[in-house]
């Protein structure tokens, strides 16, 4: 049985000229970047080529890019660094709810150091309310942190209108671009102070990101070290996976292949069955490669191991703690009830996905809900 994976927005397959570049940073290449002989220069040359990519790939100056861990690394880099750093008639930061977990995570630690932290509503699919956050911006506003795209239901927010907000009170805009990088998703008009990109969801390694941080900000490391980074981020650099960083960012992006899986796949679907839920309106913007459903009566995890046991890899949005699954908080953010957010599955595909595996996934998929829902009658 061929193994289906459709959970792209998760993580997707390294690119092979991905491998290729990173192969001698693994290997026989050991420079260290601070080093000034010639290995070192030449580990310095290879990140300062990587640096160009992404800045070139997101818009910004080659000086504004701050390599990091990763997408959680980025954007805990970029609320914590600023709140370090704010002056003291600068104290609120504004947070949509239906932020990932790496901007979430950084909420108890700003209230400790002295920050009032406010949440934006989302709208029903999940994209921040503008007319809130309009209402709640004052000059006192350090930061609002707003997703490009949300990793869960892929809807795409208005981050352009909501930077304009931004601008007008002098507050910090952070984007979290970690699903729309790379991808036509992403919006040449972003103009955000702060913008944070992950390795692994573009083609790339894990355990490598960006920040871009863009001229004027006042900003504090939260790893100083020895001042690697322009000082925001110390420890010897990752070289290798900072080399394969920039070769992905370059690809070119294969939104249509993603757009045409999905679509194969819902088509195939609603072929079989009609006692399914799409979450996101057909005419709201969303990424090309996600299918968020719930099968009313159907519990995600239930069906999410039989498709496991089918040869099919999704996800939910719930996170799985102390043994019990908690609905996912985007979900209810968006007004859905904890038994329907229970029910959600995700499918996101790739660039390496295919019409005949999302036909085959959807038919997979028809075939566990109608084993559950017999299973339950019987
Ligand atoms: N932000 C979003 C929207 C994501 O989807 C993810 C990954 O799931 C992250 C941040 C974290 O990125 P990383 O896995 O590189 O830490």
């Amino acid at each position: 049985m061929d193994r289906l994976f459709f959970d792209h927005a998760a993580t997707t397959p390294v690119l092979p000229e991905v491998v290729a570049a990173m192969e001698p940073w693994v290997g026989h290449e050991f420079g260290n970047p601070s080093s000034l002989h010639a290995p070192g220069r030449t580990a310095r040359a290879a990140i300062d080529a990587a640096r160009e990519s992404v800045a070139d790939a997101l818009g910004c100056a080659f000086g504004e890019v701050v390599f990091t861990s990763g997408g959680t690394e980025a954007a805990v880099t970029a609320i914590l660094g600023v709140a370090l750093a704010a002056p003291a008639d600068r104290l609120r930061i504004l947070i949509s709810r239906a932020e990932h977990q790496a901007v979430l995570g950084t909420v108890t630690i700003l209230e400790r150091i002295g920050m009032r932290v406010e949440w934006i509503d989302v709208d029903a699919f999940g994209r921040p309310r503008l007319d809130q956050l309009e209402n709640r911006m004052e000059d006192d506003v350090l930061l609002v942190s707003t997703m490009h795209a949300n990793n869960e239901v892929g809807s795409i927010t208005d981050v352009v209108a909501v930077g304009s907000a931004c601008r007008q009170h002098g507050a910090y805009h952070f984007v979290d671009a970690v699903q729309t990088a790379g991808t036509d998703a992403w919006c040449s008009k972003l103009e955000a102070d702060l913008i944070a990109i992950s390795g692994h969801k573009i083609g790339g390694p894990k355990g490598v990101g960006a920040l871009t941080v863009r001229g004027g900000t006042t900003i504090k490391p939260l790893i100083a070290g020895g001042g690697q980074e322009r000082e925001l981020r110390g420890g010897t650099e990752n070289v290798a996976g900072i080399v394969g960083l920039g070769v992905a960012v370059r690809h070119p992006d294969l939104t249509a292949n993603r757009r045409m899986a999905r679509d194969a796949f819902l088509m195939e679907l609603r072929n079989q069955r009609s006692d399914f839920v799409e979450s996101i309106a057909a005419d709201a913007e969303q990424l090309a490669g996600h299918a968020h459903l719930r099968f009313p009566g159907v519990g995600a995890e239930t069906l999410l191991i039989r498709l496991d046991r089918a040869g099919v890899a999704a996800s939910s949005g719930s996170a799985c703690s102390s043994g019990s699954v908690e609905p996912s908080h985007v979900l209810l953010a968006m007004g859905w009830a904890r038994s329907e957010a229970k029910e959600a599955l995700r499918f996101s595909f790739g660039r390496t996905s295919t019409e005949e595996q999302a036909i085959e996934g959807a038919k997979r998929l028809s075939l566990a809900v109608d084993e559950i829902k017999h299973a339950a009658a019987s």
